[in-house]
């Protein structure tokens, strides 16, 4: 989960402009943050932990001046939450130098690793492998790309600097969204359209699946890098990390969240009183739940927007308050027979939290309903579920989730019902997770530990 960004813009203030740009990303991650820009092919980076808001200043903003820039916000996938995995990644190898974003996650980065034994690497992220194949390739720098994306496995949409080139390309599945726009003086490639409306950018195109886009002052050339394989964008960006007013393939996430509320509806109807959304991404599924069965909709749950965005833990004593640092009930909900709508189980514990709290404050009937089917399998892709082992759904039927929860009763959108309601054809998305079945290779003993590139004794985070 992470979000890109590039702008090729030479008369404006494209640090500004990414700047900007990255506020509406910051739900992909939010870790740390980071800017690099391009001025004439010299390569100034700025990135730390924190949020957007947090990392950048009129000053440091003010000493980022170029005709070319990227973004990133991340939320770690491969490698720890600290400051040397904060991106844009700077490399500086044989051939060139590259400052690169990256949002996905390779399934080959160890045999990579081996393969770049000779080269020193400062970080200890998939991403920087990424930014070390092309900056230690002799060959044109368009060819060292394709070179790179030839040896790549598994999920990448970047956006990269060198040579005074804006260089921006996809996996061949497509996993991460990535696209085109143009501003009136120059072009800006991202990870949701969001970022282009933010910017008054227009939508130009989705990026192809193993495209390779190479952007500078003379305009915008395409090419196709490596073959496309069967499409694989993230079922997931659907129903939970995009932002709702993103078009994912031309379809509005918010449109499709409510769809998937009014799909559930009638696969799984239940008497009650009130719906209720777990805020912020349960909600439009909420919205088609109660617009499909008359119940009517309550905010219900009060969620602390900026408490989780904290870098400072609770003290024992609010520890032990826990759900109650982000959600609140209100008052409506004494006596009353409830449905939640959320959009995903993942461990459960946040979910049995929820149950117990809205008991707590008189529910009589707490009904809980998930806008996507069980997630049975991790992701190796770019989404920090779980282990297999931590999966609240992986070992368990659904009635034994309701029990370990504490719901009267549960269900979850059929597979099918999903699919209906995202608009799109299955051979155009992945849904490993839900169902078992893997677009490509996948590690032996199906785990990829975070971690695996630290220094032993790192702690977890
Ligand atoms: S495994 Fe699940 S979370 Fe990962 S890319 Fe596929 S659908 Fe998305």
């Amino acid at each position: 989960m992470c979000g890109v960004l590039g702008i090729c813009a030479p008369d404006r203030d494209v640090a500004r402009v990414a700047h900007f740009g990255l506020h509406a990303l910051q739900h992909r991650g939010q870790e740390s943050a980071g800017i690099a820009v391009s001025n004439r092919g010299h390569l100034t980076v700025l990135r730390e932990m924190g949020l957007v808001a947090q990392v950048f200043d009129e000053q440091n903003l003010g000493g980022l001046q170029g005709q070319l820039a990227i973004g990133h916000t991340r939320y770690s996938t491969t490698g720890s939450a600290q400051w040397a995995n904060a991106q844009p990644i700077i490399h500086h190898g044989s051939a060139r130098t590259v400052a690169l974003g990256h949002n996905g996650n390779l399934v080959n980065a160890g045999e990579l690793r081996d393969s770049l034994a000779g080269v020193r690497l400062g970080s200890s992220s998939d991403t920087e492998l990424i930014a070390a194949l092309i900056a230690n390739d002799e060959a044109p720098l368009e060819q060292a790309v394709a070179n790179a994306m030839r040896r790549l496995e598994g999920a990448y949409s970047v956006t990269a600097l060198a040579e005074g080139k804006l260089l921006a390309f996809r996996d061949p599945h497509g996993f991460r969204p990535l696209v085109l726009g143009r501003l009136h003086d120059g072009h800006v490639v991202t990870s949701e359209t969001c970022a282009l409306d933010l910017l008054g950018a227009e939508f130009v195109r989705e990026l192809d699946r193993g495209e390779l886009l190479v952007i500078d002052e003379n305009g915008v050339r395409a090419e196709q890098a490596v073959p496309a394989a069967e499409g694989a964008l993230c079922i997931f960006e659907f129903f939970y990390l995009a932002r709702p007013d993103t078009r994912l393939e031309g379809v509005e996430v918010h449109a499709a969240r409510v769809r998937m509320g009014e799909r559930l509806a009638e696969e799984s109807p239940v008497e009650a009183d009130l719906v209720l959304p777990i805020p912020d991404s349960g909600t439009p599924a909420a919205i088609g739940f109660a617009r499909a069965t008359g119940i009517p909709f309550s905010e219900g749950l009060i969620k602390n927007r900026y408490v989780g965005r904290t870098f400072i833990q609770p003290d024992q004593e609010l520890r032990e308050q826990g759900i109650k640092l982000k959600f609140n009930p209100l008052a409506e909900v004494a006596g009353k027979r409830v449905v939640i709508v959320d959009d995903s189980i993942v461990r459960g514990n946040t979910t049995r939290q929820i149950v117990a709290m809205l008991f707590d404050a008189g529910a009589t009937e707490v009904h809980v309903r998930i806008s996507s089917p069980p997630v049975i399998g991790p992701c190796f892709y770019g989404i920090d579920l779980a282990d297999p082992d931590e999966l609240i759904a992986s070992s368990r039927t659904v009635d034994e989730v309701r029990e370990s929860i504490g719901a009267t009763s549960l269900a979850y959108i059929s597979l099918d019902g999903l699919q209906w309601a995202t608009a799109r054809p299955e051979s155009s998305l992945c849904r490993a997770c839900l169902t078992g079945s893997y677009p490509t290779r996948i590690p032996e003993g199906r785990r990829l530990a975070k971690l695996r590139f630290e220094p032993a004794g790192t702690p977890a985070p």
